[in-house]
């Protein structure tokens, strides 16, 4: 029996997660170590006891005593903050999801991988944040990562059996988000309600945002630069709004394969749960004659500075990246409270790294947790900085 441990499991990727192994028989096809979430403790509680979990774990230590009350009469231990989340990585389970949304996800994913866990990895923040870390963590302690985001786990399956030389380019699609369709003039005026309307995926509400202003895309396509060990300039996005081709990859024989699915993070993450075997999950099967077309469009880099950042931020590599994902979290933080504009999350973003340059030189290796930790919290105190000043001047 396979044991696992979930890392946001209350999130969305946690939900579907949970759904899968519940389908499977729950705690009679898997033995659960560890469950971690937020503030919704009593979604956390209940699936720790549905999952008979040896332990559940909030982030934040004002929730232990209803996390504790929940769990009340049950063996499971509790506890609480970013230690314990840590902590409960180090515990000996051999398949870890990190579904925890932003940077956070990064020490428990690699604690994990020290340990030589197959990291099942929703949290592309970490690896735009600490990549080289995380793949020499692997590969120096015998973990293995499998990637869960749509995109990366399409191209993964598309390189089953394949010689990596004989990839020529990577293409990775992208709905566009919520706002792709607004007149380029509109978009400065956008809500977060506005931007939360995501077409096809139903996620957590902080990727929802990032795929309207293609942050998402920009990540993955880092995410994929450190993964696939490509060079940035084999990495294409396209535009597909109907999100049913996945991601596709081209072959120096001018072969291209294709994912293709309904848009249904089950997929990836079942593939992910079940790997290496291929096994039956519920998800919605194709039926292209229904479907009749997929449509294709370039993306406009004018519209998604994002994509222009991210090209940027991969031809300094180095710390680029922690910086760029700190910044960028940030940035949506003030975009989410109403402080600054939908388009100033690009400008914050491109602002702050500007700032940082100026400073230290954002291409020093990534060599340590520490140096990442360390660029990780500057990029935050001067993407804080160039919010501010940009909310004043609204
Ligand atoms: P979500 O907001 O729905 O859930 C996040 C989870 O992380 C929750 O359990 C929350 O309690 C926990 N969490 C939040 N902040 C934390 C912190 N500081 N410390 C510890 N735990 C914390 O997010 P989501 O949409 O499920 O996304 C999770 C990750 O998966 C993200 O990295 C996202 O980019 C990635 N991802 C999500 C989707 C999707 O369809 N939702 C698709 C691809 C990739
Ligand atoms: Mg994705």
């Amino acid at each position: 029996m396979r044991s696992i441990s979930v890392f946001g499991a209350t999130g969305s990727i946690g939900e579907s997660t949970f759904d899968l192994v519940m389908r499977a028989g729950g705690p009679a096809a898997f033995r659960t170590v560890a469950l971690t979430g937020g503030r919704n403790v009593a979604r956390l509680a209940e699936m720790a006891r549905a999952l008979q979990a040896e332990i559940a774990v909030t982030a934040h230590d004002d929730c232990l005593p209803a996390l504790r009350a929940a769990l009340a009469g049950s063996r499971i231990a509790v506890a609480a903050g970013a230690e314990a989340i840590a902590e409960a990585a180090d515990r000996p389970a051999e398949w870890v999801m990190s579904a925890i949304v932003g940077a956070a996800g990064l020490v428990p994913g690699l604690r994990a991988l020290r340990r030589g866990a197959i990291l099942a990895l929703a949290n592309k923040e970490s690896l735009v944040t600490a990549g080289p870390l995380l793949m020499a963590s692997a590969a120096r302690h015998g973990g293995t990562i499998l990637p869960v985001d749509s995109e990366h786990s399409a191209i993964f399956q598309a390189l089953v059996g394949e010689d990596m030389a004989a990839v020529e380019r990577i293409i990775i699609t992208a709905s566009g988000g919520a706002l792709r369709d607004w007149p380029l003039e509109r978009l400065a005026h956008a809500t977060v309600a506005e931007a939360l309307a995501h077409p096809n995926w139903a996620m957590g509400a902080r990727i929802t945002i990032d795929s309207a202003s293609m942050f998402n895309k920009a990540l993955e396509v880092i995410e994929a630069r450190e993964f696939f060990d490509v060079k940035p300039d084999q990495i294409e996005v396209i535009i597909h709004p109907e999100s049913i081709i996945h991601s596709l990859v081209g072959f120096h024989d001018g072969a291209v394969m294709a994912h293709l699915g309904a848009p249904d993070m089950r997929h990836p993450i079942g593939y992910a749960l079940n790997w290496p075997v291929r096994s039956p999950l519920p998800v919605a099967r194709l039926d292209l004659a229904a479907l009749g077309q997929l449509t294709f469009r370039a993306p406009d880099l004018a519209r998604y500075p994002a994509l222009r950042l991210a090209r940027e931020v991969m031809a300094v590599r180095g710390q680029a990246g922690a910086a760029f994902n700190a910044a960028k979290e940030i940035a949506l933080d003030h975009f989410m409270a109403g402080a600054i504009g939908f388009q100033d999350m690009a400008a914050v973003v491109e602002d702050t790294l500007a700032r940082i340059s100026a400073e230290t030189r954002l291409g020093n290796a990534v060599s340590t947790l520490e140096d990442v930790l360390h660029m990780d919290h500057l990029a935050r105190v001067r993407a804080a900085e160039a919010a501010g000043q940009r909310s004043k001047g609204r």
